[in-house]
């Protein structure tokens, strides 16, 4: 089907008007992100329900084209069972100096992992849930991508508990304060080396992946910090004041900041994650709960030197890293602008001439 004029309409989501591709019907508002809305629809052309997130004037400031200017062309490029898919691009608006709203077509999850995280998890799901969450994060690093802000609202799941990563996480450039919507910036799940402005590698994934860890153990999120400063004072209460060496790693500023703070002795993690936390039935369920407390602390340690960290990856995509180099640059709006729309005209460019295929990065990875 060539998707050409008249092929769109128009329809109201709660306060935004969708105007999208015919063959996308029913559409139904099921989430609503920093960028935009998502909505449930049937795709009438290939018969499946998908999830189509509307990133209005993407190019409205600085932040929020970066951002969907790298989530476009990465989304393009990963394919990975655990990475959520690109079905399709599209804008209504049929020039560049028109061009206002960018529609990203995906594949339709089931609920993202905050609706999920708090059920009571059996060992096996909540192991398979977080192995899920590696192996996409895993593929991320193998591309280069160092992810930064992992939290549930960002991961999706289906009932038979497959999981998918949402997005790409921090831009290396963004400035993650500003933004201009009134979205709340979730920051739980943040690393100390992004809370505290360090140099951070791929193992700051890992702290986040231990906070949703230790949460789905918990029932309720572990570093629970009002805004940003507040955040550092969760850590440390609970894990305790890191060492000095750790302290002479920080900025001047950040380290006087830090070392002025009252010295915290920490909360062992027997009491923090208790056997009854745990979920228990048979008495090999003993032997993994033991087992994934000591993950735990291996995972919630503040200094990214002495956590887990993931294996270095052979396979570096050429792509990819050509991409994130981009990223450094500082552009100009009109720049962006075009960059995005550039993106979009060559998505039905490839769609047309059915060439649309796996070309970066095969599944061969994980
Ligand atoms: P986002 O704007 O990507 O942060 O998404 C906002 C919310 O929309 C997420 O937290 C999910 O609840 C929901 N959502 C986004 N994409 C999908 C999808 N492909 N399938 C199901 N739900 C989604």
């Amino acid at each position: 089907m060539t998707e050409g004029e008249g092929q769109f309409y128009s329809v109201q989501v709660g306060d935004s008007t969708f105007t999208v591709l015919r063959r996308y019907q029913q559409l139904c508002a099921i989430g609503y992100g920093a960028q935009g809305i998502v909505c449930s629809a049937l795709d009438t052309v290939l018969g499946i329900p998908v999830a189509v997130k509307k990133l209005s004037r993407p190019f409205q400031n600085q932040t929020h084209a970066k951002r969907a200017y790298r989530e476009l062309v990465l989304l393009k490029c990963v394919n990975h069972k655990n990475i959520i898919r690109l079905l399709n691009v599209f804008t209504p608006q049929k020039s560049l100096e028109e061009f206002q709203d960018l529609y990203l077509v995906m594949e339709l999850m089931d609920a993202s992992l905050c609706q999920v995280i708090h059920m009571d998890l059996d060992h096996e799901r909540m192991s398979y849930l977080l192995y899920q969450i590696l192996c996409g994060i895993r593929h991320l690093h193998s591309a280069g991508i160092i992810h930064r802000d992992l939290k549930p609202s960002n991961i999706v799941v289906k009932s038979d508990c497959t999981l998918k990563i949402l997005d790409f996480g921090l831009a290396r450039t963004a400035c993650t304060n500003f933004m201009m919507t009134p979205y709340v910036v979730t920051r739980y799940y943040r690393a100390p080396e992004v809370i505290l402005g360090m140099k951070y590698k791929e193992n700051v994934d890992i702290w986040s992946v231990g906070c949703i860890m230790g949460e789905m153990v918990k029932g309720s999120v572990i570093f629970q910090g009002t805004d940003h400063i507040d955040q550092w004072n969760k850590v440390i209460e609970i894990l305790g004041t890191p060492s000095l060496e750790f302290m002479n790693r920080l900025m001047e500023t950040v380290r006087n900041y830090v070392m002025n703070k009252p010295q915290f002795p920490g909360v062992s993690f027997n009491e923090l994650f208790p056997d009854w936390a745990f979920p228990s039935e048979t008495e090999h369920d003993q032997i993994k709960t033991s087992q994934a407390r000591d993950l735990l602390s291996k995972m919630l340690v503040i200094d990214p030197e002495s956590r887990i960290s993931v294996q270095e990856y052979l396979v570096i995509c050429k792509m990819m890293e050509r991409h994130t180099t981009l990223f450094i640059v500082s552009w100009g709006f009109s720049l962006i602008t075009e960059l995005i729309y550039k993106e979009v005209m060559d998505w039905e460019e490839r769609n047309k001439n059915g060439v649309l295929k796996e070309e970066c990065l095969g599944e061969s990875l994980v």
